[in-house]
């Protein structure tokens, strides 16, 4: 879509952060728009003629009231701007169009649409400018209002961003359809002479606003109107759809926070839930649920007993979807497919795909089974390992296959081996916040060259006292990029996981600055390894948004395809993984004393040792998200959970069925738990995709120095993520590898 594009993705489950708001497109935001280094306490007030710094550095705005001036103001412009256009493209071009193309008489239709005086190179320049500040209009409004939504502590602010986001969302809708703007466009690229007299920015930028629109799939068929009404009306029916999904999965998690968790998915009567309640009556709980049924539920500690099927009842427990969430997945995926078949794409993910990096479906499909046979031998060690451990546990004559509900017993029985919990506890005697913020401002010199200045937040700009503000200044070129804000704790009722949530995004042509926040969701002081991995791979996203600046606020930052945005992030995790990195910032909290090695070791020891099973899920999860949206479970006949089973035994170690009679009634469906399913929409295999580029980089340029923080070998990527989307992703990650990308460093982690 034009107007709506992911531009943050979180390492668990995708964000579509979308948009925010600025001043008139006249007037520049300079650094100077923002005094930050006084702590003024003192809440203006919105009457106030100049702009005046406000929540997350929005100017003018300050508390609830102010949300809908905000939209109408974004509004009022946008209406400008659109009639700023329209005289580009009067109401009959889009008629002749169709003309040229279905009509009866085409060759009248094309004369007279050649008889309209011809565009100059101003006159492209003008729309494509305008249609970017349609879009920039929109982005300012709405990724502001996502941010209050989510990470506002008071109820009164997200309940009045969610009224205006729901308000201003029709407009982004009605956009999103709007013939003239895109016939605006056509005619720019239907003109070859006048492409090719534009610089290739603008070249591309047309391009990329023109296919984004397409991929909405109403513009530019105007003879069409029932179709062009039942697409208008699919994308409303899938919005939908992927809210209620994300509704009841919500709901599901949270109960599964609870310390019992339900087992709908077992009729009380079963004989082996029977006998294991009588068995362990401490480990079950029945309560009478409103219907009159009986609710059966498994304590959560049962998935580390020792009886294997009370870790199965547990892991059917868990891995189980609302039956809703599979119902509205069926709807969801059915409206998809509905709508590829109308614009003439044989199925969601096909229409997708194009426009990303990889291009197609089945290019998808070689790249993961390639993957898998490549990392099958190391899964089966795994598993040998794990078995090793099940037979010293449970004797010769157990069952012998190590089933899903087994790992996690049997993975923790392997670590205790190697690795005490106090070493992962006295881990975190060394990454106390403090350290781990100067570690990153520290990275991001040495490597990049920008220098991160914390400087006071002032009181109407913060939403909680948590928040701390950073200035980002490019010291290479001697250029202030913008401001990071950092929140980053735990609270309760703060929505969104770990992510880079861009506010902002940089439009140079005007001076606008990138605005993010990182978010995190840290639960003390001292952060784990796990933490600090996430805290680098969302800095990653971060110092992206930051280096792309372009004059397009459409092609900055990470508004690049989904299957590159990855990798940048995922390189990062690189230096915090690394002990060379890790020592120059880690110390005893206390005693100031360097992080020892071993230590370091032992706690990096258990992310590296059961790797490939953890590829496979991942295997897994993109082979289904995209096989579901390529129709496959429809094409075969059979139930989304039947495809699941059927693709997890072709690409896993580990089953998750002995066949007897409970998984016959009760299959697992854990893809009915699966946020990415609505968000990535058959994209998940790109965390995958991209890591096989950020380990070739890492390996090949990095890995080798003494000091990996070398911004010599850094300047490529730099490079790279200061073009944002202003260039093809394919020819940008060519460009910092020099090559293409090859699994064999990916793989060569799994022989270490
Ligand atoms: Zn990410």
């Amino acid at each position: 879509m034009l107007l709506e594009r992911p531009t943050e993705i979180p390492s668990i489950p995708l964000r579509t952060t979308s948009k925010s708001t600025q001043p008139p497109i006249t007037k520049a935001r300079t650094k100077e728009a923002i005094p930050s280094r006084e702590t003024d306490k003192q809440v203006p007030t919105s009457a106030t003629s100049t702009p005046v710094v406000g929540l997350s550095g929005m100017e003018n705005v300050y508390k609830p009231e102010d949300f809908s001036g905000m939209v109408n103001q974004a509004n009022k412009k946008i209406k400008a701007l659109c009639e700023s256009v329209y005289r580009y493209a009067p109401l009959n071009v889009a008629v002749l169009e169709h003309e040229i193309l279905f009509g009866n008489d085409p060759v009248d239709a094309k004369k007279q649409l050649n008889d309209l005086p011809p565009l100059t190179v101003q006159d492209a320049k003008f729309i494509l400018d305008k249609i970017d500040e349609i879009s920039n209009q929109l982005c300012l409004c709405l990724d502001f209002l996502e941010l209050v939504r989510c990470l506002h502590p008071d109820s009164q602010f997200r309940t009045a961003a969610i009224e205006a986001t729901n308000k201003f969302s029709i407009v982004l809708h009605e956009l999103n359809n709007d013939d003239r703007l895109y016939e605006s466009m056509k005619r720019i690229d239907r003109d070859s002479e006048l492409m090719n007299q534009l610089a290739p920015l603008d070249q591309h930028c047309l391009q990329v606003l023109k296919k984004d629109m397409e991929k909405y799939g109403s513009v530019g068929q105007l003879s069409h109107h029932e179709r062009k009404h039942r697409l208008i009306e699919l994308n409303s029916m899938i919005g939908q759809y992927v809210a209620q999904f994300s509704d009841i999965v919500a709901h599901h998690r949270e109960e599964l926070s609870h310390e019992f968790w339900p087992i709908r998915s077992i009729s009380s009567s079963e004989p082996m839930l029977q006998h294991l309640r009588k068995t362990y009556p401490k480990l079950f709980k029945s309560d009478m649920e409103q219907d009159g049924n009986e609710l059966i539920s498994v304590h959560s500690s049962a998935k580390k007993q020792r009886d294997g099927s009370l870790r199965k009842v547990a892991y059917i427990a868990s891995h189980c979807a609302d039956p809703r969430a599979l119902n509205v997945l069926d709807e969801l995926l059915e409206a998809r497919q509905e709508l590829a078949l109308t614009m003439n794409k044989p199925s969601y993910a096909h229409h997708a795909l194009q426009s990303l990096m990889v291009g197609s479906p089945e290019k998808v499909i070689r790249f993961l089974d390639d993957l898998s046979e490549k990392i099958k031998p190391q899964a089966e060690k795994e598993v040998s390992l794990l078995r090793q451990e099940k037979i010293l546990e449970e004797g010769e004559s157990c069952d012998h296959t190590v089933y899903a509900w087994d790992f996690d017993f049997y993975k923790r029985a392997c670590m205790n081996r190697y690795v005490s919990e106090s070493s992962v506890a006295r881990m975190s005697d060394y990454l106390h916040y403090k350290n781990c913020l100067n570690g990153i401002y520290m990275v991001c010199e040495k490597l990049f060259k920008i220098k991160m200045v914390e400087v006071p937040v002032k009181a109407p700009e913060s939403w909680h006292d948590d928040i701390i503000k950073l200035e980002l200044y490019d010291t290479e070129h001697d250029v202030y990029l913008g401001d990071l804000y950092l929140d980053i704790f735990y609270r309760k009722g703060k929505i969104g996981d770990n992510s880079n949530f861009c506010r902002q995004a940089a439009k140079t042509s005007i001076g606008q600055k990138t605005v993010s926040v990182l978010v995190h969701n840290i639960q003390s002081e001292y952060l784990t390894m796990s933490e600090l991995l996430s805290m680098f791979h969302e800095l990653g996203h971060a110092i992206h948004t930051f280096l792309g600046r372009t004059p397009y606020q459409n092609l900055s930052g990470t508004r690049v395809s989904v299957d590159w945005v990855e990798m940048p992030s995922q390189f990062m995790e690189h230096f915090a993984a690394d002990f060379r990195v890790v020592s120059q910032f880690a110390k005893h909290h206390r005693t100031g004393e360097p992080l020892p090695k071993k230590l370091f070791d032992e706690c990096m020891f258990p992310k590296k040792m059961f790797r490939a099973l953890n590829v496979q899920n991942q295997v897994v999860y993109s082979m289904l998200d995209l096989m579901l949206h390529m129709n496959e479970h429809k094409n075969l006949n059979i139930s989304t959970t039947q495809l699941l089973y059927r693709i997890r035994a072709k690409y896993h170690s580990l089953p998750i069925t002995q066949n007897d009679e409970i998984d016959q009634l009760h299959p697992i469906s854990y893809h009915g738990n699966l946020l990415h399913l609505t968000n990535y929409a058959s994209s998940y295999y790109s965390y995958l995709y991209a890591k096989i580029s950020s380990d070739h980089l890492w390996f090949k340029k990095f890995n080798s120095k003494d000091d990996p923080l070398d911004s010599e070998a850094a300047a490529s990527l730099k490079r790279a993520m200061s073009y944002g989307g202003s260039r093809r992703e394919s020819d940008i990650l060519m460009e910092v590898l020099g090559e293409e990308p090859s699994p064999s460093f990916f793989l060569r982690e799994f022989m270490e």
